[in-house]
C-alpha cells in the first residue's frame, strides 16, 4: 500500500471513476459524510458481508443470524446508556470556526509524543546494531523516559476527566498542552461541550401523540432484546452467538476521511453469550479469531495491530481494537469488547422482563455475560481498497492502476473478452459467459483493443480475464490472464471454472 494524503485522494477519485463509491445526492452537491455504493462497490460490499456472514454463521454451529429493525422502542436506548452517555466532547476553534472532538485532539497530541519516542529508538537501534537492547534503552534513555512519563501523566488526567465528565479540565489540558487548531494555527478555543450522537425522529402522524424515537447507533441492541427469543426458539446452549449485519446512524461531529467516518454506515456485529466467569477466555479467543479472519484475506500482518483500551466504556471489563494501517495511519477497524452482563441486566431492569438463561447442567438461572465483536463494513471496504490500490510501471514503460483485491472479494471474478468483434468470437464468448455466470460474477466486454480492456479490468480488481481468439474456435482453448502477475496461459475452456474456483476458495489454507 502506498501511504499518504496523495494516495488517499487518488483512491477516492478512483472509487468514483470506476463505480465503487459516489457522494450521496451528488447532483445536489452531496450530503456530508453520506455515500452511495456504485455498481462495483455494491458487489465488493456484498462480498465482504458474505465473507463475514459465512465465517460467523455458516462455519460456527453455535452462532446464528438475526435481522432486527432499525427502529426500536425508545426505552432501549435509555437502558443501553445511549440517551445519557453516547456523547462526544466537542470543542470549536473561534478563529477557523472548525469543530473538533476534544478527545481526538488530545489523542493526536499523545500520538506525536509516541512518534518522538519511536524515532529515538530507531536512531539508537541503527547506532548500536545487533547489540541493541530495546527494552533497556526504553527504560534508561532520559529523553525516552521523560516522554513516556509525559504520556502517562496526560493519559491519566485525560481519562479521569472524561470518566468524571469534568469538561473544564479537558479544556485546561488542551490549553496547557498548547494544542493548536490545524487550520487556523490558533489556541482560541471555546468551552468543551457534550454532544449526543444519536439521530432522532418522530413516530406517528400527529405531533401530539407522536413519540420521539432514535435511529439505532449500533446494531448490538437489536441482538440483546432478541436474545431470549433466539435462545428459546433455537434451543441454543451457552456459549452461543447471534450475528447481525445492518445500518447504524451516528451524528458524528467530525465526519472526514471519506467512508472511514460516516453518519450512515453499516456494522457487522456478533454478540457471544457465555457463562459468567468465562468471559475472559472467550474475549481472548475472539480477539485472535477475528485477527485470523482479517489475515486470511492475504493482506500482510504488519497492516494490523491490536490496541488495548485504557479507558473502558461504561459496559465493558476489557476492550481492544483491531487497527488497520489506512493511508492516514493506523486507525480502528474493529472492536472486541467484553460487555459483561451490563446490557441484559439493564434491559431486565427497564423492561421488567426476565432475561435469564436456565443452565441445564447446573440447574441454575443466570444472566449470561457477553463478548462482542463489532466491525464496520465500510471501514473494511476502505481497508481492502486502500491496500489493493497500486500504481505500477510495466516493463514496456507503460503504467497501470491495479486493484489487488483479495480474489474472494473482487466484484467481478472473470471478464470474458472476444479478441475481435467478428469471426464467431463474440458468439463463442457469450457461450462461455453463460456457462460461468451461474457460479461467478462475470463481465462481458468486446469494446476497444484488448490491452485497454485488460486495463479496465485491472482497475476494478478482476482476478481473471479470459480471451477468446481464433484458436479457441479450433480447439476450445482460451488464454487466461491473471491480474497481479499479468501472466497468460492457454487452457481448455472446461478448466476455467476450476481455476477460478480454487482462487476464491474460502477454506483455510486454500485461499491465494
Ligand atoms: P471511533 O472511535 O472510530 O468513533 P467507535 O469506537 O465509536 O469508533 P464502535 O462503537 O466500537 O466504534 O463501533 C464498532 C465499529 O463500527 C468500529 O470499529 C468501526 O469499524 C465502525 N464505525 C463506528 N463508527 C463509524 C462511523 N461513523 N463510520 C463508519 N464506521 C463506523
Amino acid at each position: 500500500m502506498i501511504k499518504g494524503e496523495d494516495t488517499f485522494k487518488k483512491i477516492i477519485s478512483h472509487s468514483k471513476e470506476y463505480g465503487f463509491i459516489f457522494p450521496s445526492s451528488e447532483i445536489y452537491d452531496g450530503l456530508s459524510a453520506v455515500y452511495d455504493y456504485g455498481q462495483n462497490g455494491a458487489l465488493l460490499k456484498n462480498n465482504i458481508k458474505d465473507y463475514w456472514w459465512r465465517s460467523m454463521v455458516q462455519f460456527h454451529e453455535n452462532i446464528v443470524g438475526l435481522d432486527s429493525a432499525i427502529f426500536m422502542h425508545p426505552t432501549v436506548w435509555k437502558a443501553s446508556g445511549h440517551v445519557d452517555a453516547f456523547n462526544d466532547p466537542l470543542i470549536d476553534n473561534k478563529d477557523s470556526k472548525k469543530r473538533y472532538r476534544a478527545d481526538v485532539l488530545i489523542e493526536d497530541h499523545l500520538e506525536k509524543i509516541k512518534e518522538k519516542i519511536n524515532k529515538e529508538v530507531e536512531k539508537a537501534a541503527k547506532r548500536f546494531g545487533d547489540s541493541f537492547d530495546e527494552a533497556m534503552f526504553r527504560q534508561t534513555n532520559p529523553r525516552v523516559v521523560e516522554n513516556q512519563q509525559k504520556i502517562e501523566d496526560i493519559t491519566s488526567r485525560f481519562v479521569s476527566a472524561l470518566e468524571e465528565n469534568r469538561l473544564t479540565d479537558i479544556k485546561s489540558l488542551i490549553e496547557e498542552l498548547g494544542i493548536v487548531c490545524p487550520v487556523s494555527g490558533s489556541r482560541n478555543w471555546t468551552e468543551v461541550r457534550q454532544f449526543n450522537l444519536m439521530f432522532s425522529t418522530q413516530m406517528g402522524s400527529l405531533s401530539e401523540d407522536a413519540s420521539q424515537i432514535f435511529l439505532r447507533p449500533e446494531t448490538a441492541q437489536g441482538i440483546f432484546v432478541n436474545y431470549l427469543n433466539v435462545q428459546k426458539t433455537g434451543r441454543m446452549k451457552l456459549p452461543f452467538g447471534i450475528a447481525q449485519i445492518g445500518k447504524a446512524f451516528r451524528n458524528e461531529i467530525v465526519a472526514r476521511q471519506f467512508i472511514f467516518r460516516m453518519r450512515e454506515f453499516e456494522q457487522m456485529e456478533m454478540q457471544f453469550f457465555v457463562k459468567p466467569g468465562q468471559e475472559k477466555e472467550w474475549y481472548d479467543y475472539w480477539k485472535q479469531e477475528r485477527l485470523r479472519w482479517h489475515l486470511a484475506l492475504g493482506i500482510p500482518a504488519e497492516k494490523y495491530r491490536f490496541h488495548d483500551h485504557d479507558k473502558l466504556a461504561h459496559y465493558a471489563n476489557a476492550a481492544a481494537d483491531i487497527e488497520f494501517e489506512f493511508p492516514f495511519g493506523f486507525k480502528e477497524l474493529e472492536g472486541i469488547h467484553s460487555r459483561t452482563d451490563f446490557d441484559l441486566n439493564a434491559h431486565q431492569q427497564y423492561s421488567g422482563k426476565k432475561l435469564q438463561y436456565f443452565d441445564p447442567e447446573t440447574n441454575e438461572s443466570y444472566v449470561p455475560y457477553v463478548v462482542e465483536t463489532s466491525i464496520g463494513l465500510d471501514r473494511t471496504f476502505l481497508a481492502v481498497l486502500s491496500h489493493a490500490y497500486k500504481e505500477e510501471k510495466l516493463p514496456d514503460g507503460s503504467e497501470r492502476v491495479v486493484l489487488s483485491i483479495p480474489p474472494l472479494l473482487a466484484p467481478i471474478k472473470v471478464a470474458v473478452l472476444p479478441l475481435v468483434k467478428k469471426d464467431g468470437m463474440p458468439e463463442k464468448a457469450r457461450e462461455i459467459f453463460d456457462s460461468l455466470k451461474y457460479d461467478y460474477m462475470c463481465q462481458y466486454d468486446e469494446k476497444d483493443a484488448i490491452g485497454r480492456r485488460y486495463r479496465r479490468q485491472d482497475a476494478i480488481g478482476t482476478p481473471y480475464c479470459v480471451t477468446i481468439d481464433h484458436q479457441t474456435l479450433e480447439d476450445n482453448t482460451v488464454t487466461i490472464r491473471e491480474r497481479d502477475s499479468m501472466q497468460q496461459d492457454r487452457i481448455a475452456i472446461d478448466h476455467i471454472a476450476r481455476i477460478v474456483g480454487q482462487r476464491i476458495d474460502i477454506r483455510p489454507n486454500k485461499n491465494q
